[in-house]
């Protein structure tokens, strides 16, 4: 008998190819398209080491923990890094940025994370495109956790290295990534001498073996589960259209914080304007008093399978994370896991209105 995931037949260059292409429609982008074979952090770093050097002068924008490591992966490099760090209940602005270039004109590549699954904000990455564009920056992107929840844009926008991952809203495979990569990002990476070459970091590698070769051969077995598992999860979208998938976020992530409002107890949304909390996952500031930590390990008791978490490291204290994306971007999944945030919290012999959280999450999600 034939294994589903066993007994397949090898995935070919003209697949592969017709992969890429999707994503490149997602994407709404002409630029190259390349599907990295490993997780997110793969093209992510393999972009920072291909582009920058000690001639570099980078702004990098840290919204989340996301931020810290690629201004670490950058200073790795010897690039010149001016950290711009904002607080993580809020967005950065345009005029924050436009403020660094004024401060030091000699920046010229600006790194930037779309949302922040771990954080729970989008920044407004088309008027920070137009800043980044007018001083000629080169810009990266990592938009893994937006990409399937709100408009990703590369063209655009301008941005020159666009990073995503078919994990989080898009409801698809981690083992498998892809980055989209401008002319100018192309030739930034051709003329370092640092650039990472016969590397499984390298996209160099990628345009001068398999772009500029015709997209012909592929420089090694691809990971042929993960790539299916892609094909499928685009196709998927397709179908239910990409507007209805970012719809069904932005309204499990409007009725999770009308919700939590609604119940009371003491839950905030942890990020103060809704303008910018990210449409993928909703993240919500414990009750002072109350360790978040503690609140969804008895929330999870009785219902394991809820996408919460409590925040990474030192966020594990005051945040929880209603990660509502995917197939969790449902209003059943919302109101399960406010439900099971009610119940902890009256553990802790907290007052909360069940109820009323119900409706608002009804009433939000028809809006
Ligand atoms: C989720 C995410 C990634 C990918 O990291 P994993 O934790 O391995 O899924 C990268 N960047 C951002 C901003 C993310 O939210």
């Amino acid at each position: 008998m034939t294994h589903p995931f066993l007994d397949l037949a090898p995935l070919g260059a003209d697949r592969f190819a017709s992969i890429e292409d999707r994503v490149a429609r997602l994407l709404a982008t002409e630029q190259d398209v390349v599907i990295t074979q490993g997780e997110a952090l793969l093209p992510l770093e393999g972009a920072i080491r291909g582009t920058a050097g000690p001639g570099t002068t980078a702004l990098n924008v840290v919204t989340g923990p996301y931020g810290q490591t690629f201004g670490n992966w950058l200073r790795d490099c010897g690039a010149t890094v001016y950290d711009l760090s904002v607080p993580y209940h809020t967005a950065v602005t345009a005029d924050q940025v436009e403020e660094a270039f004024a401060e030091h004109p000699e920046i010229d590549f600006v790194s930037l994370v779309h949302a922040e699954a771990a954080t729970g904000n989008t920044n407004p990455v088309a008027e920070i495109g137009e800043v980044v564009r007018e001083r000629g920056a080169l810009f990266y992107l990592d938009a893994v956790a937006s990409v399937g929840a709100e408009p990703v844009l590369p063209d655009a926008w301008g941005v020159d290295l666009c990073v995503i991952g078919a994990q989080k809203a898009m409801g698809g495979p981690a083992g498998v990534s892809a980055v989209s990569v401008s002319e100018r990002a192309w030739a930034r990476m051709a003329a370092n001498p640092r650039a990472p070459r016969r590397s499984y970091l390298s996209l160099l590698d990628w345009k001068e073996r398999w772009i500029d070769g015709g997209r012909k051969a592929l420089l090694h077995a691809p990971a042929q589960l993960e790539m299916l598992a892609l094909e499928a999860c685009l196709e998927r979208i397709e179908e239910v259209g990409l507007d209805e998938v970012m719809a069904r976020h932005r309204r499990a992530a409007a009725a999770t914080r009308a919700g939590a409002a609604a119940l009371g107890g003491g839950l905030e949304p942890y990020v103060h304007e809704a303008s910018e909390a990210a449409p993928v996952a909703t993240t919500l500031r414990a009750p002072s008093g109350i360790a978040a930590s503690d609140l969804v390990a008895r929330a999870l008791e009785t219902a394991p399978a809820l996408p919460l978490a409590a925040g990474g490291g030192p966020l594990a204290k005051e945040m929880i994370r209603v990660n509502h994306y995917g197939a969790d971007a449902t209003r059943e999944a919302v109101e399960a896991s406010l439900t099971a945030l009610a119940a902890a919290l009256t553990d802790h012999g907290t007052d909360v209105d069940v109820e009323a959280a119900r409706r608002a999450v009804a009433e939000a999600w028809r809006r």
